[in-house]
């Protein structure tokens, strides 16, 4: 079956076109938006000027998606869209650009949630089985999660404040290093040492796997406030010894936590471990859960970057797997801001059309 994607949960727009057959599934085009430009004077993304933004390039995006994958909406078999959770205003830009184009074609309509488009990534991209320990970490969320179906979730453990990306882009900004804070720093913490200032490991002396990024921010802040009285601003190799020891206490506890996390994945010969979302892409945490990985013989899995951060070719393949497990949504499907993942939708459990 061939379906289009559609994504507007945050500050991307996103719409793909993804063919999923007997021997796997294939990205025939994803195309992503961004809206860094229009948020850039705010530090941080203004939810009304992300809705407007959205409902301006959603046409735009899945026309091209079209074109690039040299179809036309007559030739798709479904529509899958993200129904949340997120920024209500750009979610609901979706869900009705969606609902209008199912409405016209009468094909139908998935409302897919976005972190469930994450944790699917990995069997897009490598026909990853069942079941998966995943961890997914972005600008929004950081979770472990056994992933034993499409609609089969079971959360191990989380941050309990701030997710690593909303933390590196705070970091980024308190350090005077540019957004988005995640490959600031990484850039930055090449030329840095990650001993010169001893940043705290938080919450690795209890069991589990949830975690704790906010107090490390805070021990950033506070190493940079004695740094600037101490000598009135920060030089260059200040910047690069605070984001590499940033950085590296983010890798001991993601690391740790990873390890704790396996405690919770059935022994089997075919295990594998996941990453997904924008912070995955960072080279030193790829390389620490590859060693995790490797110390528990399982594969490790870390989809390209294009499709680790937000595009709607995940949100296609999601809606494709949920497809073959429960009815269609109608045009009463509705946006949902928040949405854990193991909640089901009211389809799901029968109660739908
Ligand atoms: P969510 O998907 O949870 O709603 P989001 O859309 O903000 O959140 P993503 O697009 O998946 O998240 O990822 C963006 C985040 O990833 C940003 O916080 C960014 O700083 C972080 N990030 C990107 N590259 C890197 C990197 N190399 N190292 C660390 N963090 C990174
Ligand atoms: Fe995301």
């Amino acid at each position: 079956m061939t379906i289009l994607g559609i994504e507007s949960s945050c500050d991307d727009t996103a719409a793909a076109l993804v063919r999923v057959g007997d021997k796997g599934a294939e990205v025939l085009s994803s195309v992503v938006a961004g809206q860094t430009d229009l948020h850039a004077a705010f530090g941080g993304v203004v939810p009304e000027i992300a809705a407007r933004a959205h409902a301006e390039k959603l046409d735009l995006c899945v026309e091209q998606a079209l074109t690039q994958a040299n179809i036309t909406l007559a030739d798709i078999d479904a529509i899958g869209v993200t129904s949340g959770p997120g920024l209500i205003g750009g979610v609901v830009s979706g869900v009705m650009c969606a609902k209008g184009l199912s409405a016209a074609t009468g094909k139908p309509l998935y409302g897919v949630n976005h972190l469930a488009g994450h944790a699917l990534t990995p069997r897009l991209t490598d026909n990853v089985p069942y079941p998966y320990l995943m961890l997914l970490v972005s600008g929004g969320h950081c979770q472990f999660l056994l992933v034993s179906g499409p609609d089969n979730y079971k959360r191990i453990g989380g941050t309990i404040d701030d997710a690593p990306g909303e933390a590196f882009d705070k970091v980024a900004r308190l350090i005077a290093l540019p957004q988005p804070g995640g490959p600031a720093i990484e850039q930055a913490a090449r030329a840095g040492d990650p001993k010169r200032f001893a940043f705290p490991r938080p919450l690795l002396d209890r069991p589990g796997s949830d975690m704790s990024f906010s107090g490390l921010k805070t021990a950033v802040l506070r190493q940079r406030d004695a740094l600037v009285s101490a000598q009135g601003g920060l030089t260059k190799q200040d910047q690069s010894d605070l984001a590499a020891g940033f950085q590296s206490a983010v890798v001991d506890v993601l690391a740790e936590k990873t390890r704790r996390a396996f405690d919770h994945y059935p022994e089997s010969a075919n295990r594998s471990l996941c990453v997904a979302g924008g912070v995955a892409s960072n080279s030193a945490i790829r390389t620490a859960l590859e060693t995790v990985s490797d110390q528990n013989e399982a594969r490790f899995i870390a989809p390209p970057l294009a499709l680790c951060t937000d595009n709607a070719a995940m949100i296609a393949y999601a809606a494709a797997e949920q497809a073959q497990h429960r009815p269609a949504d109608d045009l009463t499907l509705s946006a949902r801001p928040r949405w854990p993942l193991d909640q089901t939708t009211p389809s799901m459990l029968g109660s739908g059309k």
